[in-house]
């Protein structure tokens, strides 16, 4: 590989909240000029075989996940984390219980907060949402739905206004604790990486002493090129991967056009992403 290869470890397709199919997603990054995508949709792998089927020659393809955990906040109180999964082995049956799980309560999570806005007299039709959205339900399918019925003018404006953990019709879900996660995933043969660690904008940090009993449990890496970390942030993480021994992923985060990031936006060096294929044994990369 040489120095102008690109590589960006964090997409999502239809199989979640994106808008490109898992087909589209892997010619998109092609056409985009990157050397390797990965597919992190949320708490699913559903788009895993479409992506594969689909996938251009030249592209390298790594099958991931993008898990909803919780772990320690600085503040000392839980706090919603993401935790990129990748290269596990999607047959291991601790880890698919799980997954089974989270996808159970993601629906039950959109079906509550669809039902409080029926309630409250606003144009929702909470049957109607599920039914469009199928399994991959997320709130961006409801934050949708409010854009058709003309409640708000944007998914961004939905979240802002209605969808945000604050908001008036927030529900909760039970996600995983971040130590089972890791271990979880570790167990399945996959890397576990912790995305947008320092994302302000998504509301309280995890702390990093949370992040540093993790590594002790077998967590590969930290995210740190993501468009929602600013330079400050970057460097503390930088210095915190040094310090554990982390590999250090960048990534657009790519949703299509759920969002206004494009898909190769941020990325990842070689050397790290060599290293992150280097732990893995649950199931291979698909390369040219
Ligand atoms: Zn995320
Ligand atoms: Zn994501």
């Amino acid at each position: 590989m040489t120095e102008s290869v690109r590589i960006d470890l964090h997409t999502h397709s239809t199989a979640s909240d994106g808008t490109d199919s898992p087909a589209e997603l892997v010619r998109h990054a092609a056409a985009a000029g990157l050397d390797v995508v990965a597919i992190t949709d949320h708490d699913t792998t559903r788009g895993w075989a479409e992506a594969e089927a689909a996938r251009p020659a030249g592209l390298t393809l790594v099958r991931g996940m993008e898990m909803s955990c919780t772990g320690m906040g600085e503040d000392g109180h839980p706090v919603p984390v993401h935790l990129l999964a990748y290269l596990f082995d999607p047959t291991d049956r601790g880890f698919a219980e799980e997954r089974e799980r989270l996808r159970g309560e993601r629906v039950a999570r959109v079906r509550a907060m669809a039902e409080k806005m029926a309630a409250d007299g606003l144009p929702i039709d909470p049957v109607a949402v599920m039914a469009t959205a199928g399994p991959a339900v997320g709130r961006p399918h409801l934050a949708q739905a409010l854009v058709a019925a003309g409640v708000v003018e944007s998914v961004d404006a939905a979240f802002r206004e209605l969808l945000a953990p604050h908001g008036p019709y927030y529900a909760e879900k039970a996600d995983t604790p971040l130590t089972t996660a890791v271990r979880l995933i570790a167990a399945a043969g996959g890397v576990s990486v912790i995305a947008h660690a320092r994302a302000r904008k998504r509301g309280r940090l995890l702390a990093l002493d949370d992040i540093r009993e993790l590594a002790g449990l077998g967590l590969g890496g930290l995210e740190i090129d993501h468009p929602d970390h600013n330079a400050a942030d970057r460097l503390v993480l930088t210095e915190l991967s040094r310090e554990l021994d982390l590999v250090r992923t960048g990534s657009s985060d790519y949703h299509g056009s759920n969002k206004t990031i494009e898909i190769g936006a941020c990325g990842t060096a070689v050397d790290q992403y060599e290293a992150l294929i280097d732990k893995a044994s649950g199931t291979p990369v698909i390369a040219p």
